[in-house]
């Protein structure tokens, strides 16, 4: 609702020419913060696991963790990160995917979603939609199905949500 995008968007910043010049940094630490924000933030998320029926949560690395983790214990779903290459220790399923210049890999424990998993991904800010849309392969290819993509904030000036839509399968992405 109105309140709550009015409570959310007051305490993310705009950090101008960061990490380099001509990008606006949206910088979420004053909302992680305010208890009030973080934990209205939290429930909406909690929610919309209860909404699309899921079964685990998958954080996105690193700001996804800190998002995701309270939303799974609150919603009684286990969490599975989904890490940069290189950085899990068992057996991985990998992802590569386009960036702006070059490419990045994402990887997830090969074992870690059963078959009969609905998965929703959590993630701080929807940009390029590059991460997500490697994240959704990673699960399809573990067996498991997509409940959806809930991020705190979607760049609309970006075309993230346009590059999500095949991977998305008709599963929702949800912009808080
Ligand atoms: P994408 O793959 O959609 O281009 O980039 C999304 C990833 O980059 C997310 O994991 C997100 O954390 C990070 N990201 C990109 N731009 C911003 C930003 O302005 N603010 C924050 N907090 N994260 C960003």
């Amino acid at each position: 609702d109105q309140d709550l995008r009015d409570l959310l968007l007051s305490r993310i910043h705009d950090v101008p020419d960061y990490p380099k010049p001509g990008v606006m940094f949206k910088d979420i630490t004053p909302l992680l913060a305010d208890a009030e924000a973080f934990g209205a933030l939290t429930d909406a998320f909690v929610a919309l696991c209860a909404h699309h029926g899921a079964t685990k949560v998958v954080g996105l690395e690193a700001r996804g963790f800190i998002l995701a983790a309270p939303v799974a214990v609150r919603a009684g779903l286990g969490f599975v990160p989904v890490r940069k290459a290189g950085k899990l220790p068992g057996a991985t399923l990998a992802q590569s995917y386009e960036l702006e210049y070059g490419t990045a890999e994402i990887e997830m424990h090969a074992d870690a979603l059963d078959a009969g998993d609905r998965v929703l991904v959590i993630d701080d800010v929807l940009a390029t939609g590059g991460t997500a849309e490697a994240s959704l392969q990673l699960i399809r290819r573990a067996g498991a199905e997509v409940a959806g993509v809930a991020v705190l904030m979607e760049l609309g000036f970006l075309p993230g949500r346009a590059r999500l839509e095949s991977a998305l399968a008709g599963a929702p992405l949800e912009a808080l």
